[in-house]
């Protein structure tokens, strides 16, 4: 176990909301460091197209998240690649504490770790993950080319990718549990104009069910008569909605019911110097630009917190 040098400012979590924080911090000259367990990008890189990030049209999100990363290590902005496990909030300083032990010191943390897909929890998700049930339509859907394949959900998410996935496969069921869906008009007006696109109403999947070749069968029951019935699919991609990530966010920290973090208009926590942004922060809407503008927010809030601090020195 090392406990590394004092850091200004510890990121943790490279979406867009920890990347742009991490071209502010830099461009303030706050000695910074970003912690990301897997690839920089986070849900942004999963994305087929964006098209509302300003100022570019049309890009997708695996590009998005490369000029972002392009952008940040301009900065030389150290990006280290391995899992928080905790973030110990202090007086004189908070640690940020890794899976391997190592420690962290700094004088303010950034945490933007955003949100885990929502499971439906029915008998064959877990079994036959991988086989067939997936919750990345841009990861997996080349695997269903020319095939049939269900999408769960009614939201944004869910109607952005049974697009992409009707550009791939034969077939696209998008079932809903209501009768209208959330997603913006734009994308509500898009999937219903698409041939290869079925939306299935008031209905809910029951059982996945697969042969050795993966997933064949989706039973359904329909929310108003509860009268049950199934489609022979080759994959199923669930998109309900997401969890926040809130596991590293310091006991006593206030959250929503739901789990979210309330934070004030900096994003600061009710810990001084402990910023929660993106995704994993109560707000209205969650998007790539309202991340990014949290971001550069918290970095500018965290860079005031440390000169006030050593003014009161
Ligand atoms: P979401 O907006 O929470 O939508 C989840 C959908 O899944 C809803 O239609 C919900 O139905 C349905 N659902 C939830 N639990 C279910 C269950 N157990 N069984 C069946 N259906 C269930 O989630 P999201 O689409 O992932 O979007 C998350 C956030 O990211 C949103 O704020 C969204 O605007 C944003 N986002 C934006 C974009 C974009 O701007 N292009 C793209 C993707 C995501 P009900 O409608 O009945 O609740």
């Amino acid at each position: 176990m090392t406990v590394h040098e004092m850091y200004d400012l510890v990121i943790v979590g490279g979406g867009p909301g920890g990347m742009t924080a991490g071209i502010y911090a830099k461009r303030a000259a706050l000695k910074t460091i970003l912690i990301e367990k897997g690839f920089p990008g986070g849900q942004m890189a999963a994305t087929d197209v964006v098209e509302n990030w300003p100022g570019i049209e049309n890009i997708t999100g695996q590009e998005l998240a490369d000029n972002f990363l392009h952008h940040v290590k301009s900065y030389d902005l150290p990006i280290l690649q391995e899992e928080v496990e905790s973030v110990i909030p202090g007086i004189n300083h908070h640690t940020v504490r890794l899976t391997n032990g190592d420690e962290y010191p700094c004088q303010s943390v950034i945490i933007a770790v955003g949100g885990s897909p929502k499971k439906l929890n029915i008998p064959g998700e877990n079994e036959y993950y991988g086989k067939g049930v997936s919750y990345c339509a841009v990861c997996d859907g080349f695997f269903f080319r020319n095939k049939t394949v269900v999408v769960i959900g009614g939201g944004d998410s869910a109607t952005e990718e049974s697009l992409y996935l009707a550009k791939i496969a034969k077939k696209v069921y998008l079932v809903h549990r209501r009768d209208t869906l959330r997603a913006g008009m734009i994308l509500q007006e898009r999937v219903k104009a698409d041939p290869k696109i079925e939306i299935i109403w008031n209905t809910v999947p029951i059982e996945i069910k697969a042969d050795e070749q993966g997933v064949n069968e989706i039973l359904f029951e329909n929310t108003l008569n509860h009268e049950q019935s199934s489609i022979q699919a080759d994959g199923i991609f669930i998109f309900i909605g997401f969890n926040p990530n809130n596991q590293l966010i310091p006991a006593g920290t206030p959250m929503n019911a739901d789990g979210y973090v309330v934070t004030d208009c900096k994003g600061e926590t009710t810990n001084p110097g402990i910023f929660v942004i993106g995704d994993l922060r109560q707000k209205y809407a969650k998007q790539i630009v309202v991340a990014a503008g949290e971001g550069a927010t918290a970095a500018l809030a965290a860079a005031h917190y440390i000169d006030s601090k050593q003014e009161t020195l």
